[in-house]
């Protein structure tokens, strides 16, 4: 092993648990305890204020701007008392992280001294520096105001000594250029299609909530290690590294014990998420070596997503304090699962109840498949527009792989719900209008209630899962913000209920009754839908064939997945409902191109470098070694001998050769292709080159230097292996 690396494996192993801090409460009692929330709210405003916000975050009404001043007199007494200094308005710009510029509290108070001040000016709105945030041209610099804006329904809370504002983030000229604002304009639309639907069957829902609970997997690196590998640490996975001769196979880390070291940081992360008030409830190992999970108790769907992203910084900054690095990126490690993040979403009423669980009496499981039956709607008219939602440089590693959902997007029901499908698409008009004579308002529809949620069977395979009472969005990125697959989900599920009450109406208007005219547009639409429902292997060849007749989308190159979101369907379904405009999505497109391509580009660099100052040196002088052993053993032994004996070290010279040769000329070759593509001027075509041309060149010369990495001698090779890299101990 050579001395550096050496020393990293050593003291990585050597390295011992830190204790997590001791809480000195129970969960219940510190839960919360950083945010500005309902209870701290009463507090801290009068009386008519609180009143005013609660009605502003429970029915969308209008932000009083008079009432600005008296929250934010409320909310920095309660955040100084708390030991904050700062403050800053916290946002999620169109990377993959948030961003905050935080403000102290102080100001003049005209006597030479200063006070603590934060008006309530300062709350609603800023106007932070941004023309540094990808805005796909929206903001010429020179024109390069961006406004942040209160967005009350997400509470304020404090990390470390700073108050932090949730805000959606705008540009001068009102265009979104965040994830969170066409995200509350997405649920503000599902809610209010959604409650038009509701009132077929139940007059008193006022609102309904979308809810998200996500599962998010990692993996965790010792800190040293990760030092070591300047690929890990500049673009978040090894572009490089043999298979470990052991890594998944024997399936034994799955839901295995946690190891300590683990299991202090992942009880450390828990509480300090816990008193930011999110819910965390599961975790496990997850199937790779070295691969964690973290599930909250789900929420409401705008709450959530803030959540996922404290979640994310949380990780970073805790995993460091126990000596490692946690990567969230798609594929970190070629040969073993990678991770994603599950977004299991439904939608709620203000009563109380599930949309898309079954009930108890017919008239509830009518309700039921009508939710079902136009999120499949949904999904299946836009199924290649929620596939681009998924869809970036790192999670494509994953899917398509076999270890994660196919790149087509079709949903998994289960044995139950299909039959209860099939048993509507297939019952006469007549039948039912007889019944349903007979029974009054039961339509009939055999017993759902059987369905028990938890009795579902499961479908790992299947990217958009039915699982009970929600479905389970499997495609998603492990360090996306889950914003971007939830404003497309909820927005095309928004058109559809739309869509299903005109329809339905329609045949309301011509005199059938209510439960018929429903019925019937159902079965209507399970006809139409047919092709996304697929229970069947989707890591099948066979299933990839039948997709494309099926006339799902079918596209694998990641540039040409976002041409979905300017579609003349997609553009008409988001300015229809109010959330973006064409311009809005144009510009989204231009960054995420744009992102694609520089994402490849850092790889196509960092792997020459390596290529060329780690590999092909270290595995010259290998060679070199091996050249002297044959020079001198010829000295050594008559020449009949000598061949036989140094026939095995003369290949290897020649392998390493033929191995170096290939990497120095194919490192030269792609930076000539990356100059071409660098010349091209739009974003879309130059993305399309660097994923046709660079990309592939990547998995090329990563083969060859996986090669050397077996032949080379270990003390040599200074990079950390898979082997060290996978198992904490
Ligand atoms: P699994 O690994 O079996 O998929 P987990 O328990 O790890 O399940 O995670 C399930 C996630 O789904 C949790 O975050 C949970 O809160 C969430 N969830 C459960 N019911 C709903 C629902 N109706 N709507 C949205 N999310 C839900
Ligand atoms: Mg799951």
């Amino acid at each position: 092993m050579s001395k550096l690396r050496f020393r990293v494996v050593e003291t990585a192993f050597k390295k011992k648990a830190i204790e997590a801090p001791a809480p000195e409460e129970r969960p219940s009692e510190y839960f919360a305890k950083y945010v500005f929330n309902r209870s701290k709210m009463f507090k801290y405003l009068p009386s008519k204020v609180y009143e005013k916000l609660v009605d502003v975050i429970d029915n969308g009404s209008t932000l009083d701007r008079s009432i600005a001043g008296d929250v934010a007199a409320g909310m920095k007494k309660w955040a100084m008392e708390m030991g904050a200094t700062h403050y800053t308005h916290w946002f999620h710009p169109l990377t993959e992280g948030t961003a905050e510029k935080h403000d102290a509290f102080i100001e003049h108070d005209g006597k030479g001294g200063v006070l603590e001040e934060f008006s309530g000016k300062l709350l609603v709105q800023q106007e932070p520096d941004a023309s540094s945030f990808p805005n796909g041209g929206i903001r010429n610099t020179f024109e390069a105001r961006g406004y942040t804006a209160w967005d009350p329904s997400s509470p304020a809370f404090i990390v470390d000594d700073t108050l932090c504002i949730p805000t959606i983030f705008i540009s001068y000229t009102g265009e979104s250029l965040d994830y969170k604002a066409p995200l509350l304009k997405a649920l503000r639309a599902v809610d209010k299609a959604a409650v038009d639907v509701c009132r077929y069957f139940n007059g008193d829902v006022k609102k309904v909530f979308s809810y998200l609970g996500w599962e998010q997997e990692y993996f965790l690196v010792d800190e040293g290690l990760y030092a070591a590998r300047p690929d890990l640490l500049l673009t978040g996975r090894t572009l490089m590294g043999h298979d470990s001769a052991k890594n998944q196979q024997l399936e034994d880390h799955y839901f295995g014990a946690i190891p300590t070291r683990v299991a202090s940081f992942m009880k450390e992360l828990e509480i300090e998420a816990l008193k930011l008030g999110i819910p965390v409830k599961t975790r496990h190992n997850e199937v790779a070596p070295n691969q964690f999970e973290l599930a909250p108790v789900f929420e409401e769907c705008n709450l959530a997503v803030d959540h996922n992203m404290l979640v994310m910084a949380l990780m970073r900054k805790i995993s460091r304090r126990h000596g490692f690095r946690v990567l969230l990126h798609e594929k970190p490690f070629k040969g073993i699962n990678g991770s994603g993040k599950h977004n299991n979403w439904s939608l709620g009423t203000d009563t109380g109840l599930l949309l898309m669980a079954p009930g108890k009496s017919p008239e509830d499981n009518l309700r039921f498949i009508t939710f079902v039956v136009n999120t499949l709607m949904a999904v299946y008219r836009h199924n290649g527009l929620l596939k681009a939602s998924i869809s970036s440089a790192t999670n494509a590693h994953r899917l398509g792989a076999n270890e994660a959902p196919p790149a087509i997007i079709s949903s998994f029901l289960g044995k139950q719900v299909s039959q209860v499908l099939d048993y509507i698409e297939n019952s006469g008009k007549d039948e039912l209008i007889s019944l349903a004579g007979k029974q009054g308002m039961k339509p009939d529809i055999p017993q759902i209630p059987e369905l028990m949620i938890d009795n579902t069977d499961r479908n790992r395979t299947s990217p958009f899962a039915f699982t009970g009472n929600r479905f389970e969005f499997r495609a998603v990125g492990s360090e996306a913000n889950c914003a971007s697959a939830m404003i497309v989900l909820n927005t095309a599920v928004a058109e559809q209920l739309i869509l299903f009450k005109k329809d339905v109406d329609a045949l309301i208007g011509k005199g059938e009754p209510k439960v018929a005219a429903i019925l019937d547009v159902i079965r209507k639409y399970i006809r139409i839908c047919k092709p996304i429902h697929f229970d069947g292997n989707g890591y099948s060849e066979e299933w990839k064939a039948e997709a494309l007749a099926r006339g799902l989308d079918c596209e694998t190159s990641v540039p040409l997945i976002f041409d979905n979101y300017l579609k003349p369907e997609t553009i008409a379904m988001f300015e229809t409902a109010g959330i973006m405009n064409k311009k809005e999505l144009e510009a989204r497109n231009e960054v995420k191109w744009e992102t694609y391509t520089k994402k490849i580009q850092i790889e196509a660099r960092v792997l020459g470098d390596l290529a060329m100052n780690h590999i092909v040196p270290v595995a010259t002088q290998y060679q070199t070694d091996l050249i002297n052993n044959v020079y001198k053993m010829k000295d050594l032994y008559p020449e009949e001998k000598w061949k036989k004996l140094s026939g095995k070290n003369m290949e290897l010279i020649e392998e390493i050769a033929d191995h170096t040769t290939y990497i120095k000329e194919h490192v030269d070759a792609m930076t000539e292709a990356r100059k071409v593509a660098n010349r091209i001027e739009s974003e879309r075509e130059k993305a399309i080159a660097y994923h046709d041309r660079i990309a592939p060149m990547l998995e090329e010369i990563r083969y060859h230097i996986d090669k050397l990495e077996l032949i080379v001698d270990n003390q040599m090779w200074t990079l950390p292996k898979y082997r060290e890299l996978l198992f904490i101990r």
